[in-house]
């Protein structure tokens, strides 16, 4: 049987199943939880063009991965959308033989626009980031002055052009947004859409992160409950990231991604490419594995399939359960490419 045809699974016995393809390390907002200005300012010197992977050299990456064992395709950034033609690269994704689902995380800046063209290409769903109702907490957060209604307009337009149900991310942040919860819950029940809130993680030196400021998903499992009940749902398939809930009243559903509390490296399926064509096997990898000097040196696919099944073979990675147990005793910096950061 071919390398092709052959799935792979990495130490633990983890099968790869979705790939996460940053398409641009470019953002036009500055999440102080993610790029934050201080960093991320005027002389930050984000990737040459050139250094990014072609829509032709991420369509052969996607197959090769594809042959592996991914069935999902999820497109991400920086801001996914600021990579122009993007609706081009979604159609040429979608066309691999065995990729069941396309999908994009995005702040919605630019997506009622685009919502209709990534549809028709292709793109089966999609996820807006949102952190808050009020636009002088959104504000303080993206730090792009980007008012809430564009981003409430861009679910509505991915929803019209046949995106739904969209998921929602709001990063929730103690002494910050944390007031917003009840609000978001409140504002997506009975929408159709799903709310997902994510413990704000440790990104490395750059977000300044501490434990404190961490409103752990049990809290805000609370606090919804509280307000209106909710059940645990079970996971739609194996290693979902989200932990789905359901209001008791039909409203919809919730989700929660405790990245930090509760960490689910045991079932992570997933793999990340970087704008410039590193492959990361953990979001929290110190180093990635090169793939675009090879893409551009003329090797094989089966030379690219060996070298990518020797990787995730190779594939050791439980950092956040290390880091939840280390957290107790002695935090440890990890430091990672934002551009890594897939929803
Ligand atoms: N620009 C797009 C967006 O805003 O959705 C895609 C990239 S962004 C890095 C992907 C997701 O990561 C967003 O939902 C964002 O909120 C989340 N994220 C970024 N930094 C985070 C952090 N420190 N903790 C938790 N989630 C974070």
């Amino acid at each position: 049987m071919a390398v092709a045809d052959v799935p792979v699974a990495d130490t633990l016995g983890r099968p790869v199943r979705d790939l996460r393809i940053s398409v641009t390390d470019r953002c036009q907002f500055r999440c102080t939880y993610c790029m934050p200005r201080e960093v991320f300012g005027r002389d930050f010197a984000f990737l040459p063009r050139a250094q990014l992977l072609t829509f032709e050299e991420l369509t052969r990456v996607a197959r090769i991965f594809a042959g592996l064992g991914v069935r999902k395709l999820r497109l991400t950034g920086g801001e996914p959308l600021l990579r122009r033609d993007l609706d081009k690269l979604v159609a040429m994704l979608a066309g691999i033989d065995s990729i069941q689902d396309v999908a994009l995380t995005t702040n919605g800046a630019l997506l009622a626009q685009k919502a209709k063209a990534l549809a028709a290409a292709g793109l089966r769903r999609v996820t807006v980031s949102l952190d808050s109702l009020d636009d002088a907490t959104f504000m303080t957060l993206n730090d792009a002055h980007f008012p809430v209604a564009r981003v409430l307009e861009a679910i509505a337009a991915a929803a019209d052009a046949g995106l739904a149900p969209v998921k929602v991310n709001m990063v929730v942040r103690r002494g910050v947004n944390e007031q917003s919860i009840l609000p978001m819950a409140a504002h997506f029940r009975h929408s159709g859409h799903v709310l997902r809130f994510i413990e704000y993680m440790d990104v490395g030196t750059t977000n300044g992160w501490r434990l404190d400021d961490v409103i752990p998903a049990a809290e805000i499992i609370a606090q919804v409950g509280g307000q209106w009940p909710i059940e645990p749902v079970a996971p739609t398939y194996p290693g979902e990231v989200a932990s789905r809930y359901r209001y008791w009243d039909g409203a919809g559903e919730i989700g929660v991604i405790a990245s930090v509390t509760q960490p689910f490296c045991r079932g992570c399926t997933r793999v990340r490419l970087s704008a410039d064509g590193q492959l990361y096997t953990c979001l929290f990898a110190a180093a990635g594995h090169d793939l675009r000097g090879p893409l551009r040196s003329g090797a094989s696919d089966q030379a690219l399939r060996e070298q990518i099944t020797a990787v995730w073979a190779r594939r050791t990675d439980r950092y956040s359960e290390q880091r939840t147990r280390r957290t107790r005793q002695q935090p440890v910096r990890p430091k990672v490419e934002m551009s890594r950061i897939g929803g």
